[in-house]
């Protein structure tokens, strides 16, 4: 059976939806109310590495980007069973959109290395671009799929998923990526 070593799982923290404002005076949005959370498909991926780590081995590691206070939600990640974490916090990438966001994670990714996968949410509750995945992807230069909704297998060269798009089509794909396992 094949031996994972280290599968990443990008986190970003958000607001509660239903607790965002509207400001109809500066028309912007008001999170400075709305209670934080981990971002729910970020909480799923997680889960999913974790599963992972308990069939073919390996170390999860939380990667994020964001304000300092978000320690405290990577640290129910470890809570969690997460191995380690990393947290990218600088003011210069305050506001920084998904373009950047997916070059800083990337970079982030090379530098921590020894990786097997890479797993994300699909897409923020707040920016809800889902551009992150496959920017991360792309700065990488490794395959990348989109709304994975199983994980059936991962053999020496390829991992094997379910994958479910709106309208509820389901597929089954496989995908090879040489050379990150081993
Ligand atoms: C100091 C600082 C302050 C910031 N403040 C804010 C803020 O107030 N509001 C805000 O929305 N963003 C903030 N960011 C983060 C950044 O601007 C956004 O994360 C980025 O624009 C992502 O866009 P999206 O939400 O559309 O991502 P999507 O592409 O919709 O996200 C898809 C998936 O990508 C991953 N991902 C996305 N963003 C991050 C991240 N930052 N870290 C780890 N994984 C991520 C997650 O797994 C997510 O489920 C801040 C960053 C820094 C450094």
């Amino acid at each position: 059976m094949v031996s994972l070593r280290n599968i990443i799982v990008t986190m970003k923290v958000t607001p509660k939806p239903e607790e965002i404002r509207f400001d109809p005076v500066t028309k912007t949005v008001d999170r400075s109310k709305a209670t934080n959370e981990i971002n729910p498909a970020d909480k799923n991926a997680l889960e999913l590495a974790l599963q992972l780590k308990e069939k073919y081995g390996g170390r999860v590691i939380i990667l994020s980007m964001g304000p300092p206070f978000w320690d405290q939600f990577i640290k129910m990640g470890i809570a969690m069973g997460a191995d380690d974490a990393v947290l990218i916090s600088d003011r210069a990438l305050g506001g920084s959109d998904a373009f950047v966001t997916s070059k800083v994670l990337a970079a982030a990714i090379k530098k921590i290395g020894d990786y097997s996968l890479v797993i994300t949410g699909e897409e923020s509750e707040d920016g809800s671009t889902g551009q992150v995945p496959p920017g991360i992807a792309e700065w990488l230069g490794i395959p990348v799929v989109t709304y994975v909704s199983q994980v059936i297998d991962v053999t020496e060269d390829s991992i094997i998923v379910r994958r479910t798009i709106k309208g509820g089509v389901t597929k089954t794909l496989r995908l090879r990526c040489q050379p990150y396992y081993q």
